[in-house]
């Protein structure tokens, strides 16, 4: 993988983001491999496809790569709210790649969100855009990033270090399973993942999750049985492989760590 996009491809083009888009799709098909099996390139995707970029020739999932300047792990721009929102419910949603670059075209981080790490609580709805817009009234999303588990960040490259791709593959196999859980109950399990994630390796309490039950209320408003929902995800996190039941009412992480 190298980490240098080539800017002279984008010659004729003026908007610093139409530039950057034709840089880093060109560099994807160069340099980007398959984190879900062991494909070491992507094949661009038919120019219909909404919101992929890439498909991989092997095993098939698909990838979207979205590139900025700026880095920000709390929440990134996203397309139409109602598109998302639809492709999340429905599982459609592609693997995200997100791209940091600097001012001179150097890859400094890529982010990889599998697929089966989106839920409804990682999506922002925008304001409607003004009626004086040239799309007035388009209602947009961010991704919010910082709802999303550690486990489901996956870092290709990290401040310029390039990761072991054996290694991505193993994060991506290790979370793998949360793809079997079917999209309606798969928000309950990242919202649930996303908490105990802070303790890290610090065994915890279920009374300390319960401690989280007014923000576990907040994302699932038609919920009144918060505490059972907990008990029941902290069990399926287990079965995941994900969260170990220590004794009762108390558990640790496993560790992700290779
Ligand atoms: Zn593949």
């Amino acid at each position: 993988m190298l980490l240098t996009l080539d800017s002279s491809l984008a010659a004729g083009y003026h908007s610093r983001s139409q530039v950057a888009r034709r840089v880093s799709e060109a560099w994807g098909l160069q340099n980007l491999y398959c984190s879900a099996c062991d494909s070491d390139h992507l094949t661009q995707s038919p120019n219909n496809t909404p919101a992929i970029d890439y498909i991989c020739p092997k095993c098939k999932q698909s990838y979207q790569l979205k590139c900025s300047s700026k880095w920000s792990e709390h929440k990134i721009l996203d397309a139409g709210y109602e598109a998302m929102m639809k492709s999340v419910r429905s599982d459609t949603t592609p693997n995200l790649l997100v791209m940091q670059y600097s001012a001179n075209w150097e890859i400094s981080n890529l982010l990889l969100v599998p697929a089966f790490f989106f839920s409804v609580s990682s999506v922002e709805k925008r304001k409607p855009l003004s009626p004086t817009a040239r799309r007035a009234g388009y209602v947009g999303c961010n991704i919010l990033l910082s709802t999303i588990a550690p486990e489901g960040k996956l870092r290709l490259v990290s401040d310029g270090d390039i990761i072991n791709a054996d290694l991505v593959r193993q994060q991506y196999q290790q979370v793998r399973p949360i793809a079997q859980i079917s999209a309606a109950s798969r928000g309950w399990t990242l919202d649930v993942l996303t908490i105990v994630s802070q303790f890290g390796n610090r065994p915890f309490e279920l009374s300390e999750i319960y401690g989280f039950e007014s923000h576990f209320a907040l994302l699932h408003p038609n919920n009144t049985r918060i505490r059972e929902k907990i008990r029941q995800q902290l069990q399926v996190l287990r079965d995941l492989n994900l969260v170990r039941f220590l004794e009762r009412g108390k558990y640790v992480m496993v560790s992700q760590a290779a």
